[in-house]
């Protein structure tokens, strides 16, 4: 089945008494009682199954789970209380049985090296940085650390950079250790990393899945090898996503195709036309003939299919130039977050790569007059007009 028909059918249409709900209702009870409490010890036993309180599962959310692993063709999923929660999570489920070491890509959302540096480390897990887009130096890492886990993302934050995925799986294999990919950017309708050799895959449901700005929430999707120790992880710690929330993703994530196919095709017309901008300095989009892993982006995702963010850098513009350029914007929203219906922009110096010192985010690339613009749904000629108004 195509991606655009599970996003509709998975996880609904659960019998509830009599009758079959043609939307998965929100649930909001804590505690379960059946007739006899014979089936409650069952239930409490995992030998049948069912609910009996909240943190263990919940059918809303349960929905959810369903057909967040029919996209991402995994064995189990674990919606979590945000993206986040969701690799905290998949990182301890994948070291729980490993060395305590993680390599990590150098190139990662803001939050997930603070996670790396500010819980794991101090939990006396070493994390180890490299270029994921060096497959060299990815080898080096995993003779030099042997890790007990690799953490990757499938297109890099803010920089657009792709690595080899199915390579990396393979090697990771090979080192005995599993694989996790963050796959928020490119979402499963540009790849699914468990097809790829991955073990665990992440998202923020509050970006593209969800879509609409309204919800923050998570997700690890798992091969069966890892099935039981993420539900135990789970089940004991209580990361769930709430009734209300898993509804709202899953009420997203039923046009999330529909979404994501025209955010790419607008993507790709604002890129090519920032290419020509005289005001404009570097553009970083996958689709570009400049793109440093073009190979790879054709190698993995689907013709035509790029992805919505796309970076760029306003030419000689110090803070107050971007400062100036965004608060000119009319219609592209100021804010934190992407993957929404509506267009937005941020600047990375300011928000997500904030707490990197200046001279670390010029290693990494990621200069004072780079903004991050997520391309939304709108007719792409508005939003290539307010670009235009607003650079001058
Ligand atoms: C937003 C984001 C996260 C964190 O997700 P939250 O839902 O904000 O907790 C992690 N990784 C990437 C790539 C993101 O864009």
């Amino acid at each position: 089945m195509k991606i655009e028909t599970t996003a509709v059918h998975a996880g609904d249409r659960k019998k509830a008494g009599a009758s079959i709900p043609v939307t998965t209702p929100i649930y909001t009870a804590a505690s379960y009682i059946y007739e006899q409490t014979e089936t409650l010890d069952r239930v409490f036993g995992r030998e049948i199954p069912g609910d009996s309180y909240a943190r263990y599962e919940n059918p809303t959310n349960r929905a959810l789970e369903e057909l967040i692993s029919s996209l991402e063709c995994g064995h189990t999923s674990l919606a979590c209380s945000s993206g986040m929660m969701a690799l905290q999570f998949a990182l301890q489920a994948a070291l729980i049985d490993r060395r305590k070491k993680i390599v990590a890509a150098q190139a990662l959302y803001g939050a997930t090296i603070r996670l790396l540096h500010s819980v794991f480390e101090p939990m006396g897990v070493e994390c180890a940085f490299v270029d994921i887009c060096n497959l060299d130096e990815v080898q080096a890492a995993l003779a030099e650390h042997k890790p007990g886990c690799v953490l990757m993302e499938t297109i890099s934050n803010p920089l657009l950079r792709v690595g080899q995925m199915d390579k990396i799986a393979e090697m990771v294999r090979e080192a005995g250790a599993a694989l996790v990919v963050d796959n928020t950017f490119a979402t499963p309708r540009m790849v699914r990393p468990l097809t790829l050799g991955a073990h665990l895959v992440c998202h923020s449901l509050t970006k593209y899945l969800a879509g609409h700005g309204d919800v923050l929430g998570g997700s690890i999707t798992c091969d069966a090898g890892h099935a039981e120790i993420l539900r135990q992880l789970g089940r004991t710690a209580g990361p769930l996503l709430g009734p209300f929330e898993s509804y709202l993703a899953m009420r997203g994530i039923k046009t999330f195709p529909l979404r994501f196919e025209r955010q790419c095709a607008n993507a790709l017309r604002v890129a090519e036309w920032l290419g020509k901008h005289p005001k404009v300095g570097n553009v970083y989009f996958p689709a570009l003939a400049s793109h440093p892993d073009r190979q790879t982006v054709e190698r993995l995702f689907p013709p035509g299919y790029y992805g919505a963010m796309i970076s760029f850098e306003i030419r000689d513009a110090k803070r107050e130039q971007i400062f100036d350029f965004l608060d000119r914007l009319k219609l592209i929203v100021r804010a934190t977050s992407l993957g929404d219906v509506h267009s937005m922009m941020l600047y990375p110096a300011m928000s997500s790569h904030r707490e990197l010192a200046p001279r670390q985010r010029e290693r990494l690339g990621i200069l004072d007059n780079l903004v991050r613009l997520s391309v939304g749904i709108e007719a792409v000629e508005d939003i290539v007009a307010d670009l235009d108004q607003a650079l001058g």
